[in-house]
């Protein structure tokens, strides 16, 4: 599988052997514990170990058909290695990285097959979203011998992790070869629809028996200041790095608005595209910022400035384009439906910032495929009960647009949608 830019070098056999030796192969692990999709990591080691790594990328894949996704994206430091009883007098084990080499050593000898496919079941089901958690669940049900159809409505599948994760990361090909992987288990793709737009629910309600909405978020909210139109968005900033960098306009003086894990990508970008001096302005402190704090603690030695208690209020410009981000100063006050403090602005703070590029990652809004279905929603996102069934009884959501508390990942939309397989097996199993 390619690899070609990524940050971290994968592991040689020799150091991957060496490593997993290290392992003590805990009874009921705690690194296990702390899988969001709970892989038996001490056997996939001990595989390793053993040099039978196609077992261990079998052993990864029985529990997260995205292994080679999170061996990569997954915030380890604070999941799995995190847990690792070797972590706090020793080194904790590099399990995502090893992770990566037996998904790698996998996919470099083709699609992997390792599942015993069930028997056809007869029975349909429509999956909206192939990102994470929509693949995850329609390769689950596929398994099981439903007929699976899955809609994308971009062209290509891997929602995020094509798209809107740079390539130091996750290179776009690791998650077209899951993609793949995912058709290879008989689901069938269709691209360039979504719901209104070549696909209505009388078509859902006629042709299938439940329906999976895996459709993540929308797109970047306004901020509602003057000179906005200037403003590049973060993930089509992302986007173009991994599609079309030679054509990604490159600043000099760069301002990032946000602070989440977008907002440190898309500086990352900005520092390798050769930016002179990167700006992150944030309208809270960096207790409350959404980014890991690996990520920060990168980005920082990256050399990308984070200014903190800012809030941008016009994107100041003259006839050759944008010279500065004009801030106020920002004092946090009570609690706000976020749980978070509300920011108060003091206008009389006003300083410019310098900047020939600014490029906003203040999160996504909620899509609009709820009302079309019709399913309760709560603050925008799917509401969905412990089955991950809405209030409308067959459809069925999952990843992203569900998550309306805490914080949401691409291993823990990998998980809603293998629990959500189970789930719609059951219920259509019951049903029958
Ligand atoms: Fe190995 Fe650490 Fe997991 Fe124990 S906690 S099984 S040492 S990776």
């Amino acid at each position: 599988m390619p690899g070609l830019g990524e940050q971290l070098p994968a592991l040689t056999p020799h150091e991957a052997i060496v490593e997993s030796n290290r392992c003590l192969f805990c009874f009921d692990a705690p690194c296990t514990h702390a899988c969001p999709t709970h892989i038996d990591i001490p056997r996939f080691i001990k595989k390793i170990a053993t040099q039978n790594i196609l077992g261990s990328a079998k052993t990864i894949l029985e529990a997260n058909l995205l292994g080679a996704t999170c061996a990569r994206v997954c915030p380890v430091q604070e999941l799995c290695e995190g847990a690792c009883v070797l972590g706090s007098e020793h080194k904790p084990i590099m399990i995502g990285r090893l992770q990566r080499h037996a998904m790698d050593f996998a996919y470099s000898r083709g699609v992997p097959k390792f599942h015993t496919q069930a028997a056809a079941t007869g029975k349909k089901i429509a999956v909206i979203g192939a990102g994470p958690a929509g693949l995850s669940c329609a390769g689950e049900l596929a398994k099981r011998g439903h007929a699976v159809t899955l809609f994308e409505k971009r062209e290509l599948g891997g929602g995020l992790s094509t798209y809107g994760i740079i390539s130091l990361r996750e290179p776009m090909e690791v998650a077209l070869a899951e993609v793949e992987m995912v058709r290879g288990l008989g689901v069938e793709f269709r691209s360039g629809v979504e719901l209104g737009n070549g696909l209505s629910v009388e078509d859902l309600k006629t042709n299938f028996d439940a329906v999976f909405v895996s459709a993540g978020l929308g797109v970047t909210p306004a901020l509602g200041i003057p000179g906005e139109e200037y403003i590049l968005d973060g993930l089509a900033y992302i986007e173009q790095s991994k599609l079309d960098l030679a054509n990604l306009p490159a600043g000099r003086q760069v301002v990032i608005i946000g602070a989440g894990n977008t907002a440190i990508d898309c500086a990352t970008i900005a520092k390798r595209q050769g930016a002179e001096h990167v700006t992150i302005v944030y309208r809270r402190t960096a207790v409350e910022m959404s980014a890991y704090k690996h990520e920060y603690d990168f980005v920082k030695k990256e050399g990308v400035e984070f200014r903190f208690l800012t809030q941008p209020v016009e994107v100041i410009r003259d006839k050759n384009g944008v010279t500065g981000l004009e801030c106020v100063s920002v004092v946090l006050g009570e609690l706000d439906r976020s749980g978070r403090p509300a920011p108060q602005l003091d206008l009389n703070s006003r300083f410019v910032l310098a900047a020939d590029q600014v490029v906003k990652a203040i999160g996504q809004d909620k899509l609009s495929v709820a009302a079309v279905l019709g399913v309760a929603t709560e603050r925008g996102f799917i509401q969905v009960n412990s089955q991950f069934e809405t209030n409308v009884p067959g459809i069925y959501a999952g990843g992203d647009c569900i998550r309306a508390k805490g914080a949401s990942s691409t291993v823990m939309a990998v998980q809603d949608g293998k629990l959500a397989a189970a789930a719609i097996n059951s219920g259509l199993t019951w049903r029958t």
